[in-house]
């Protein structure tokens, strides 16, 4: 197939793109290089001839009708977002110029192009989606593909947004779409300002491990290698106008993944005290929710799929990728803002 994924450069985009050009798909890496991208990511298929980088601004109209009509693409996997929890509280702006607006940019390019080959029934509008959407669970329950939508940060709402508009782009043009929802991702290339990179640095660095509230927030995990196989597989075989949760069958609280990796680091970076001794509880994130879960019986039953690598396992080769790809993470760490937001800009 001859795919166009949006947001190539980012964590989970590069995870996608470097599995599909593997698999044998031609590629189009869509991309403006916000302070996120990182084309190094993609170094082990740059040089694969069914690979190919366009530099390109979701929101912009005209460079999205022109790379469709140039690579005429049988598929396109939406991943381009502002995607920083963090991020969208301080400036809530650029959340929906680029979630809401550029989805909405893309979608009308993609039907403009559809509509133009004859509306193909093949043809595949993928748009990749998060579970914070759901907004909050108790103690108990999972979210499934019915939850209703209840997004409590501008970031997550931004994301709510542009669901609906892939949805309704579905109902009322008859665009062919699937929708997938995922649980919080990790793994190696994952941006040194998120949760499980911030531990691991900040542990390194020797600074203060902060955790949100009493760290008893709790996400499913599911490794980054594992949401790209997810993804490629409900792009090739999930039922049209549809959505798919994807988890990792991981459920863990916050404190308990910081301690894993302290204990990780304690035997492979071993020091004079314990790393779980830097833990410093900070001030809760404000409207923080407080447990995520997927139910993921329909991908797994309609599909087949389910997560391959267990949380110890994929923390492990996460810290082993930190530590053996020190000059990747020192380099985004300069770039502007992002290593004296964390405090550990050396
Ligand atoms: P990321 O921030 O690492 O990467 C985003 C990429 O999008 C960057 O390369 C950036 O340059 C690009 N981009 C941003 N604005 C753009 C624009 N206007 N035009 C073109 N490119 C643009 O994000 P990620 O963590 O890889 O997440 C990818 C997608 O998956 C997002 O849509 C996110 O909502 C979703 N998602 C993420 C997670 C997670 O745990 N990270 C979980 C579920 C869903």
């Amino acid at each position: 197939m001859k795919l166009i994924v949006t947001g190539g450069a980012g964590f989970i985009g590069s995870a996608v793109v470097r599995k599909a050009v593997a698999d044998g798909h031609h590629v189009v890496n869509l991309d403006c290089l916000t302070y996120a991208a990182c084309l190094d990511n993609l170094a082990s298929v740059a040089g694969a001839p069914n690979y190919v980088f366009e530099k390109a601004d979701i929101r912009d109209a005209e460079a999205m009708a022109r790379v469709f009509a140039t690579h005429r693409p049988d598929a396109v996997m939406h991943l381009a977002a502002e995607s920083h929890v963090d991020r969208s509280i301080d400036g809530p702006g650029a959340f929906i110029d680029t979630n809401v607006r550029g989805t909405y940019v893309l979608l009308e390019a993609a039907r403009h192009y559809w509509v133009g080959q004859g509306k193909p029934q093949g043809f595949r509008f993928h748009h990749i989606s998060t579970d914070e959407v759901f907004g909050t669970l108790g103690e108990t329950g999972q979210f499934t593909e019915e939850t209703p939508y209840a997004p409590n940060s501008p970031y997550s709402a931004s994301k709510a947004a542009s669901d609906h508009l892939v949805r309704a782009w579905g109902e009322t043009y008859g665009l062919p779409y699937v929708l997938t929802n995922c649980s919080n991702n990790y793994g190696p290339f994952h941006f040194p300002e998120k949760l499980i990179p911030v531990v691991i640095l900040k542990a390194l660095a020797g600074a203060p491990i902060p955790v949100y509230g009493k760290g008893e927030n709790v996400r499913d995990w599911l490794y980054v290698e594992d949401h790209a196989d997810a993804l490629l597989t409900v792009l090739a075989k999930g039922r049209n106008h549809r959505s798919y949760n994807i988890g990792g069958e991981n459920e863990a609280k916050n404190i308990d993944i910081v301690q894993k990796i302290c204990a990780i680091l304690d035997a492979k970076r071993p020091k004079a005290t314990p790393y779980a001794d830097q833990i410093a509880f900070v001030t809760d994130r404000p409207g923080h929710d407080l447990r995520y879960a997927i139910d993921p019986t329909r991908i797994r039953t309609e599909l087949g799929w389910r997560p391959s690598v267990t949380l110890d396992e994929g923390l492990e080769r996460t810290v082993d990728w930190y530590l053996a790809n020190e000059p990747w993470w020192r380099a985004l760490q300069d770039r502007a803002g992002v290593g004296e937001r964390l405090g550990v800009k050396a």
